[in-house]
């Protein structure tokens, strides 16, 4: 009998491109084409003058932002990246210094503490969050720890209240990576004002975007001050503002243009609505995905707390299905096609990041942090530090991207008939 599934040589469940993801329109069009009638790209001056904090296109954005969030301080950035950097340097992470981190994020989370001489320190993942779990955060804290940087990966909250208890003890700061959870809650609170500092990413493949950019949030005005000095040349403000103390205020020029922030105040608008799309298509694929006893899904969220579901995570059971998940997904991969906008990465992924301590600036140590005289740690990267990212990695996770806002009932039954179909020939895998 001819073979059926694509991956076999059968005719693939869908060849025509899925709906592309595109937040962009007539808004942002417009917003653009105002601030070049201005002729004012960027107003920032890297001196302490009204234009230090940057042009009126940049302070609408961040009064927009933290009403949104509703909290003290929006400092707008480059980059999630830039943001997470200054971040690091605005808390006073030193040489000799520890940063508990996640080996389950993108990288820049990971490395940000190096930037500083800090030395990041591992703690394993939990396989219902995907984020930091709070118990494995105690074991790694060291008299040298500073700083916890939280991510809530996919959009799923971190245990905060764990995670702020920890912190309290040991006398931490904590930081929230929001990359991938803007407008994500935490018992009825946003994610990014739980901890210290909370900085969310605009880059092209977030919920909103303005092609590159970043936001951080805070309420301790102190910490907004140190931040806002180290994206816009502190060096030069130090003097001229009285501050005292000096550390980490090296400056540099992360600083986000007119016309971004102006993409970023349309973009923001549309957040909520862009979110509820998404949290409509999810529940649709909850319901249709939870037929197939191979699958577990994420536990339902409790106590008004919200994911955003930046990817759309699945646990696979092997034992049930008969098959490994990497066959699983290249049968999945081999029926349906990418997007629009999107044509060269597949919409489903084994698994997410490898663990980032396999990476060689870790495995290698070759950063200056680890051969400075004031670290006094033997930190340890080796292959099965954090067994729960690694199993959830090589056997468990996957994820897929097709409940962005723009998919069709009909574009999303095609991603279910897919699956059904993989389960109904899966001798074929075997
Ligand atoms: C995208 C992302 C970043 C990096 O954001 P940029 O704005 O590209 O610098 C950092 N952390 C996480 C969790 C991300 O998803």
């Amino acid at each position: 009998m001819a073979k059926k599934l694509a991956i076999n040589g059968g005719a693939p469940l869908r060849t025509k491109l899925f709906p592309a993801y595109n937040t962009i329109g007539e808004e942002e069009k417009k917003a653009v084409i105002q601030v070049l009638d201005t002729g004012n790209l960027s107003q920032y001056l890297g001196a302490w003058t009204h234009d230090f904090y940057g042009g009126p296109t940049v302070r609408a954005f961040e009064e927009s932002w933290s009403s949104t969030f509703n909290v003290k301080n929006a400092i707008s950035v480059n980059s999630n990246t830039s943001g997470l950097f200054t971040a690091i340097g605005a808390i006073g992470i030193q040489p000799g210094d520890e940063v508990i981190v996640t080996p389950y994020s993108m990288s820049a989370s990971a490395v940000a503490p190096l930037v500083y001489g800090g030395v990041p320190v591992f703690a394993d993942i939990h396989s219902d969050t995907f984020c930091l779990d709070p118990k494995s955060i105690e074991k790694k804290i060291t008299e040298r720890t500073k700083a916890i940087m939280v991510v809530h990966l996919f959009g799923h909250p971190a245990d905060m209240d764990e995670i702020l208890t920890i912190a309290k003890k040991h006398d931490l700061y904590v930081i929230e990576d929001c990359a991938q959870a803007p407008m994500g809650k935490y018992k009825g609170n946003y994610v990014g004002t739980l901890g210290d500092i909370g900085v969310f990413s605009l880059n092209y493949h977030k919920h909103i975007h303005t092609g590159e950019g970043g936001v951080m949030i805070t309420n301790n005005d102190e910490l907004a001050d140190r931040c806002q000095m180290i994206r816009n040349h502190a060096e030069n403000i130090v003097a001229p503002k009285a501050i005292k103390n000096l550390v980490n205020l090296i400056g540099y020029n992360y600083r986000m243009t007119e016309i971004e922030c102006a993409i970023g105040i349309a973009q923001l608008k549309k957040l909520p609505s862009l979110l509820q799309q998404r949290l409509d298509n999810v529940a649709f694929f909850n319901e249709k995905l939870s037929a197939f006893p191979a699958f577990e899904l994420l536990p339902e969220l409790a106590n008004d707390s919200v994911h955003t579901y930046y990817v759309y995570p699945i646990k696979f059971h092997q034992e049930i299905a008969g098959v490994h998940r990497n066959k699983f997904v290249e049968a999945l991969q081999a029926e349906l096609p990418s997007a629009y906008l999107r044509e060269t990465a597949p919409l489903i992924g084994k698994g997410y990041v490898k663990p980032l301590y396999l990476l060689p600036i870790f495995q290698q140590k070759a950063a200056w942090a680890y051969h400075s005289s004031f670290y006094k740690g033997t930190v340890d990267y080796t292959e099965g530090i954090c067994p729960v990212v690694e199993k959830m990695h090589n056997e468990v996770l996957f994820t897929h991207e097709y409940m962005r806002p723009g998919m069709s009932q009909e574009d999303m039954m095609d991603v279910v008939n897919a699956f059904e179909k993989i389960f109904e020939n899966i001798n074929e895998l075997k």
